[in-house]
Formats: structure tokens, sequence, C-alpha cells
């Protein structure tokens, strides 16, 4: 009996939809002439094979404005979300050199925003790190009482990577346009897994990435509000001015035509696959409620998105029960650390014991993830255990 799903299913069973998606067969379809026969360079404006390369770039960024309700041109092509992170934020900070040196974030960003900061601190910004309550939320009249005349910049993810908790961006963002200062969300883990539009808001600035969204590795985009804020940014990197000057360097056109297509089947799909995931989600907690009943889901009682579970049972290490799970791919939840301090600066800024801290699984389910690969995961916790 216990084995009848494994007859069935290709292990290991992958809950790490959070880390890194596959690649959609038909995103890969889509990719496959670009890297044949329209092998063209997107800036070659002199030939055939320069305007068909530059044609799919376009139709690339139609379709990942669109899934953001946004319009193509306040979308600019990265190498991922890491980059435009850095450029937002770097680019941000020195084009408001002027008018002050005061960043604020919150404790619980990803690396890649919580280390720009601390980068941005070495050569003479302040930053401003908000704390979260309990449940991961981000109280706004913390936000609005960190804010000072001086104050340049927010920056404030929009789901996190860790708990999967949603914060209120486009509120965080009027306060902070209100007074006068640029808002910044890293939208990485939102874009793809639940509705998003920026159409509308005061947020200026977004980052998105395409290898969370059954995209390829290597294409990330960031979103920009307007025309002077375009211009006001500084590049990261100079050279032959693609992307309207913002980031030079050859397109990786297979990638961002990859990246396009994701964005397009995404925005039909995404929906139909929330819900399947949220289903599954719950079945998983329930169940593991049902076998731990002191099992702890991290930030459930918050807003959060349908396929993330950040869960502890007390006193059971993470890192042994991986490892005794063996055929399931899933995440001690301060993975995306990437190895480097081994512990969650997110479940530690929500103020968790140290035992739920080292007893945190991340599981996040995507649209492959089938029925049976729950119960077998169910199976395998319980038995490891
Ligand atoms: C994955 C992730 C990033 C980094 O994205 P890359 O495209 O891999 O650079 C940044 N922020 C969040 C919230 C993420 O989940």
């Amino acid at each position: 009996m216990n084995d009848a799903p494994l007859a069935s299913l290709t292990l290991p069973v992958y809950l790490d939809y959070c880390a890194t998606t596959p690649v959609d067969p038909r995103v890969r379809e889509k990719m496959m002439p670009y890297f044949g026969t329209v092998f063209g360079n997107a800036s070659s404006r002199d030939h055939s094979c320069g305007w068909d390369a530059r044609e799919a770039v376009e139709e690339a960024r139609s379709a990942v404005a669109e899934l953001i309700g946004a319009s193509a041109p306040q979308i600019v092509f990265t190498s991922g979300a890491t980059e435009s992170v850095n450029l937002a934020i770097k680019g941000m900070a020195a084009a408001g050199r002027k008018r002050g040196n005061h960043i604020i974030t919150t404790a619980v960003e990803h690396h890649a925003v919580l280390e720009v900061c601390r980068y941005l601190e070495t050569v003479g910004c302040d930053v401003t790190y908000l704390p979260v309550d309990s449940c991961g939320k981000l109280d706004l009249e913390v936000l609005r009482q960190a804010l000072r005349p001086e104050t340049v910049l927010v920056a404030v993810m929009h789901a996190n990577n860790e708990t999967g908790v949603i914060f209120p961006v486009g509120e965080a963002a009027s306060i902070v346009r209100e007074h006068g200062a640029l808002f910044f969300t890293d939208a990485t883990q939102s874009v793809g897994k639940i509705p998003v539009s920026f159409t509308d808001t005061n947020i200026g600035f977004a980052a998105l990435s395409a290898h969370k969204l059954y995209g390829p590795k290597g294409a990330g985009a960031l979103y920009i509000r307007s025309e002077s804020l375009r211009k006001s940014i500084v590049p990261l990197i100079h050279g032959g001015g693609q992307e309207t000057g913002l980031r030079s360097g050859t397109l990786n056109v297979p990638a961002i035509v990859g990246f396009g297509e994701a964005c397009r089947i995404a925005k039909n799909e995404l929906e139909e696959d929330a819900k399947r995931c949220r289903v599954l989600r719950d079945h998983l907690e329930k169940e593991l409620h049902r076998c731990f009943s002191s099992l702890k889901i991290n930030g459930g009682e918050s807003l959060r998105l349908p396929q993330v579970c950040n869960c502890s049972i007390p006193g059971i290490s993470a890192r042994d029960l991986i490892r005794k799970m063996g055929t399931i791919a899933v995440a001690t939840a301060s993975a995306c650390s990437g190895g480097l301090s081994g512990t969650s600066h997110v479940l530690k800024a929500m103020g968790c014991d140290q035992s739920v801290i080292d007893g945190a699984i991340r599981l996040c389910a995507g649209k492959y993830t089938r029925r049976e690969e729950i119960d077998y995961t169910i199976e395998r916790i319980r038995n490891s255990v």
C-alpha cells in the first residue's frame, strides 16, 4: 500500500518551486529557434537577422508587461532579479544623493536587497530595517514613522521567499510617494504565482525573474513606472547603450524570448494553477497537523502565497529531517541564504524560538505538483520523524 504511490512517482519529488522552477516545455520550444536560425544581435540595425531578433525581444517585452499590468516601455531586461534589485536600489541611491542618504527596507528581504543595503551603508547611506510581527506582517504605521525628510528610497518585498507572506505594497507605496520618496518592490516571488498589477499604483520600481515562473535562468526585468524615473536612474553597466542606456550589453535573446513566453502562459494559467496549489498546500498542512499536533506553520495566520508552506515540528531539526526524507527536494527555511549563515533571518525577525527556526522546512508546490506527490511527502515526513 505504502509503495503504491512510489510506482507512479518520479523521484525526487520536487517541492522547492520557490528556489527555481523547471522550464515549461512550451517555453523551451519557443526559445529553440533563437539558438539557431534566428541568432541575430537585437542591436544590429542594418539587416533582417537583427530585425528578427529585435522583434522577438519586443514581443517578449510586451508579454512581460502585460502580466504585471504595465506597458512595454516600462520594462528593462536584466540577467535576473538580483541585477534588477542592484540596478534599482544602487541607481536610485546614487541619483538621490543630493536629496538625502536615507533608505528604508525590511528585516525580512531577500539577501539581494539586504546585501545591497549593507553595501550602501559602507559608502555613506543610512539604512533603516523595519521589523515584522510574529506573523511576519509589516505595520504600515511603523513604516510611516520611519520616513524622514532625507529618505530617498523605500524597498519592501511583495511576497516573502521563505514564508510566502504577502505585504501590502500598494498601500505602502502610496504612503511613501506622498512623503516624496521612491518605492521599490522585489516582486520575484509573487509575479507568476498570484495576479499582480502595477497599473495605477505608486510603485516606482519592481524586480522580477524568469526562472521563478517556468522561464529560463539568466533573464529578469526591472519595471520602472515613468520616463522621468528611468532617466534619473544611474546604470550599473555602461557600454553599447542597450535598454535605453540602462543596461548595456548584447541582449540574451533566447532567454528573453523564453521569459516572455513564460509570462504569456502565466497570464492565462496562473489563477487555475494557484487554485490547485492552494488545495494541495492546505491538504499538506492539515495532514501534517493531524500527525504532529505541535506543528507550527510559520506565517500561517497571515495572507500568504497559496503555494508555500513553511513549517516546523519543534524539537526536530530540519537538516536531519530533510536528510532522512531523502527523495524529497525541500529546503530548510534558510536555504535562500545560499548556505551563508545557516539560520533564517526571516524567522528570527518574526521572533521565533531557536527550536522553531532550526526545525523550519519550506515546501513549495508548483504547477507540476500532483496530489500523489504530496501524499508521498506526508508519508515520508511521518516516517522520518
Ligand atoms: C529568487 C529571488 C531573488 C533572486 O532572483 P535571481 O533571478 O535568481 O537573481 C530575489 N528576490 C527574491 C524574493 C527571490 O525569491
